[in-house]
């Protein structure tokens, strides 16, 4: 994950800066494939990662200042990630579409490939 530094004191011009790029980036994504998902959606996306990520940071640091390696962080995320299954960055149960039968890790409620109801299996 790409962490700026927080001490610089450049962070926040910075960090703008990213989520201009960001947002730019997913412009033309979206212009490119047509995604489903709109230029708002995406956004709203975006700065909820960079605040998790940032949430995410600063519990790292607080571990870390009570004597948590990250190594110990990091072998606990592996065991949460292998709780559906799969070692792929993700804990997301698989679900299936009742139209096509595609399989998904998708929470959304609505297929990507056909439209069809996606239910929990
Ligand atoms: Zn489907």
């Amino acid at each position: 994950m790409d962490y700026l530094n927080s001490s610089s004191p450049n962070y926040y011009k910075l960090k703008q800066r990213k989520l201009d790029r960001d947002e730019k980036r997913a412009e033309e994504t979206y212009r490119k494939n047509k995604s489903q998902i709109s230029i708002p959606e995406i956004c709203d996306l975006d700065r909820k990662v960079n605040s998790l990520c940032m949430v995410v940071e600063a519990l790292s640091e607080l571990l870390e200042e009570h004597g948590i390696s990250k190594e110990l962080i990091e072998r606990k995320v592996e065991e949460i990630d292998l709780r559906d299954g799969v070692l792929d960055g993700q804990n997301i149960p698989i679900s299936s579409c009742r139209k096509c039968k595609r399989k998904t890790k998708s929470q959304r409620p609505i297929c990507m490939y056909c439209g069809g109801k996606v239910i929990a299996t």
